[in-house]
């Protein structure tokens, strides 16, 4: 903001002299960075490997620095691009954006990004930023992975479920590369193409296999980047692939631990950021928070507590980042503040290592970090707020020694930090697996239990998603997806059960309803309450509220802030109408970055199921059709009350309570569907409606014809 106020008044001559100072700042800290000082070497590598692993320290340039080296050595070529996959979208965006512009490019020319619901590419982009989870996307269409000379998977350490899948596939695709597309095709690799043919997307591919029949494609580049120092179970599981280190620079760190237990973590850190900023030489703050509710709670109380400081020390801005933030607003951690204030940055794990953010000296850590976790044998996935690990820590505090020595607050004892877990599960072993297992069926991986992961996730994890997908109709009975709908549910960028819902949604008239629903289903916390003004926000939120539940009060939100963005729409410009609808979602205690990040996600939805050709049609007001669509597509999550009160989760039998968010929580009907179990100290289920029990043996009568 303040950065903008001061640009706003130089004069153009000046911006030109601005922006070449700022190129030659680039240029200068482009150099200066660890990976600069290896650029021939790191070349050489690649030339000599097919596979290559390489790990540095987190700031050493591995991300911006290491794509940009393979584009001046050559590796773009002939047209081909090089893929960069991150397991976090913040970064796919920020880090494209960066090095757009040390590119001195317009990002989505050379230099672009591809993240789920939004493409910012173009046929010119050879640098192309993106999630692990599009670019398996992106292998529904093209399995070898024609365009690409060079996949980097980055952040590889993190283990999300996607990296790992991923890197099985990279392998598959790395044999089959260097052999001619003709020989392959009597393989069963035949699969592969077969499924995509008939999945409806053959334009695009057959073309692609036209392209490239009889003729060898280059060797597939695999480049994996990590930042923890544990680079074996890589290299061994790509057959003894070398490992390459990047030097980097670490100063001391000190850190401090709570003499005691400190029971609420987020009134800790925020007496912690008030602390440092009156009591420390300057510097900017990192703080790592568990999610975007908790941020923007711990943003607004920490606002308030500023005005109340004596006017010369209000020199303190608080700066939000999460994955649901708009993309402008991610950018801002890294602009500089003005001489003489601190930054204080709030922070999700995405600081941990997928993001640097330049001039930390101060880390706050609470010490937890909201993560999957999946009971198989119930069938249950949660987000549950979990301990660190002692690598997650050490990460963490490692971010306040990037440029100098820093100080990092642990918020907890010293002893409890000896009694953390090493490192953190990976999420495969810990997550229910049906999207991964639709994905690979997709890619012509049949029998799931062979596919060479690299580490496996539980047997009975695989075996109960196996069910669920069976459940809900995308797997035949010969174990592959079923037609049409295994295939359109893999096509569609959704958690399998969202695609069904969708699916089902248009056979009953009602996919607007359903579009509006899963994407507001999508985001966090739609509806926001202040502790000031809690009264005030309780009846607006009634004045959406549905008495049949949340899905028909998140619909009524979305469609009032429609009707309110049609109305302005004819006297406002676009950044007026953006403002206006801020302000609408201000005075009715709804968070506006969600509800856009909700507004985007339906556009792009929208937009997948008109290519799938799925019929648009809303139900009107037929409540009743809406709520009975619910059931038949959330059947697998019905919980029935019981005498006390209380809800029994049908499928696992565990005993649950309506969260206190719901519209549903004090009238406690019977028999509800819902979409997501939360546990903290207590069982929740969150996001309810209420439906008739009897409807279930009608619109589910496989699955409860058998239960009863
Ligand atoms: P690594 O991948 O090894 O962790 P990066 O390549 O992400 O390192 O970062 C290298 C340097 O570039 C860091 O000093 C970081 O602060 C800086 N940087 C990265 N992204 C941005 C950005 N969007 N704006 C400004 N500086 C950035
Ligand atoms: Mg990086």
């Amino acid at each position: 903001m303040e950065r903008q106020g001061l640009n706003a008044k130089v004069s153009t001559n000046d911006c030109k002299g601005e922006n070449i100072s700022r190129k030659r700042k680039i240029a200068e800290h482009r150099k200066s960075l660890p990976v600069a000082s290896v650029e021939n070497l790191l070349i050489q590598e690649v030339h000599r490997n097919n596979t290559l692993i390489i790990v540095g320290e987190t700031g050493s340039g591995k991300t911006t620095q290491i794509p940009q080296f393979l584009f001046n050595a050559g590796f773009c070529r002939d047209g081909k691009a090089i893929g960069v996959t991150q397991p976090r979208r913040v970064a796919a965006v920020t880090v494209a954006k960066r090095v757009a512009e040390e590119c001195g490019v317009e990002v989505g020319q050379k230099v672009g990004y591809s993240i789920r619901f939004e493409d910012v590419t173009s046929s010119s982009t050879r640098i192309k930023y993106m999630t692990d989870g599009l670019l398996l996307r992106e292998a529904l269409l093209d399995p070898y992975l024609s365009r690409y000379s060079v996949i980097i998977v980055d952040e590889a350490h993190e283990r999300t479920v996607n990296t790992d899948v991923l890197l099985g596939f990279l392998k598959k695709v790395q044999k089959t590369r260097s052999r001619s597309l003709n020989d392959s095709f009597n393989t069963r690799n035949t699969n592969i193409s077969g499924l995509v043919l008939e999945n409806g997307n053959n334009g695009k591919y057959v073309s692609s296999l036209r392209q490239h029949r009889g003729r060898k494609l280059p060797p597939l580049k695999l480049i994996i980047m990590s930042a923890s120092l544990d680079a074996r179970l890589f290299s061994e599981y790509f057959g003894g692939a070398r490992a390459f280190r990047v030097q980097g620079r670490q100063y001391p760190v000190a850190i401090f631990y709570t003499r005691k237990h400190v029971s609420d973590y987020s009134e800790g850190t925020l007496i912690t950021i008030f602390q440092i900023h009156l009591e420390e030489s300057p510097g900017d703050i990192l703080a790592f928070l568990t999610g975007q509710e908790e941020i923007e709670s711990i943003e607004n109380l920490a606002k308030d507590k500023i005005q109340k400081l004596p006017e010369s020390k209000r020199n303190l801005v608080i700066i939000p980042i999460y994955s649901a933030l708009p993309s402008e607003q991610q950018l801002r951690v890294f602009a500089p503040t003005p001489p003489g204030v601190r930054k204080v940055i709030l922070a999700t794990n995405i600081a941990e290592t997928s993001v640097t953010i330049p001039g930390i000296k101060y880390v706050i850590d609470p010490g937890f970090v909201k993560a999957r976790t999946y009971d198989p044998n119930k069938g249950m996935e949660s987000l549950i707020v979990f301990p660190t690990s002692k690598a997650q820590a050490l990460q963490r505090s490692g971010r306040a020694g990037r440029e100098g020595p820093g100080k990092c607050f642990r918020q907890y004892p010293e002893d409890m930090f000896y009694k953390l877990e090493d490192s953190t599960k990976p999420e495969i072993k810990r997550c229910n697996l049906s999207n991964v297992i639709l994905q690979l069926k997709a890619l012509g991986v049949d029998n799931v239990t062979e596919f060479d992961f690299l580490e496996e996730p539980p047997r009975q994890a695989i075996f109960k998603s196996l069910e669920q997908l069976i459940l809900l109709g995308a797997i035949a009975n010969d174990g592959k997806l079923s037609d049409p709908v295994g295939h359109q549910m893999a096509r569609i960028p959704l958690d399998p059960i969202y695609s069904k819902a969708l699916i089902v949604a248009s056979q009953s008239n009602c996919l607007e309803e359903m579009l509006i629903t899963v994407s507001m289903l999508s985001v966090e916390s739609i509806f926001y309450h202040p502790r000031e003004k809690l009264e005030e926000a309780r009846a607006k939120m009634k004045s959406f509220s549905s008495p049949e539940g949340d899905h028909l009060t998140l619909i009524n939100v979305y469609q009032s802030a429609e009707e309110f963005l049609n109305k302005k729409k004819l006297e406002l410009s676009k950044e007026k109408l953006e403002k206006s609808l801020r302000k609408w979602c201000k005075e009715n205690f709804i968070n506006s970055r969600s509800l856009r990040h909700a507004r985007d996600i339906h556009s792009q939805i929208r937009r997948h199921v008109e290519q799938m050709g799925l019929p648009l049609h809303s139900c009107g007001d037929d409540m009743l059709q809406f709520c009975r669509c619910l059931a038949a597509s959330f059947f697998l999550n019905v919980a029935t009350k019981q005498p006390d009160g209380t809800y029994r989760d049908c499928a696992s039998g565990e005993m649950v309570q309506i969260h206190p968010s719901s519209v549903l929580f004090r009238k406690k009907p019977d028999c509800v569907i819902f979409n997501e179990f939360v546990q903290t100290n207590h069982k929740y289920i969150r996001n309810i409606t209420r439906i008739d029990r009897l409807w279930l043996s009608e619109l589910a009568p496989n699955y409860y014809a058998l239960k009863s």
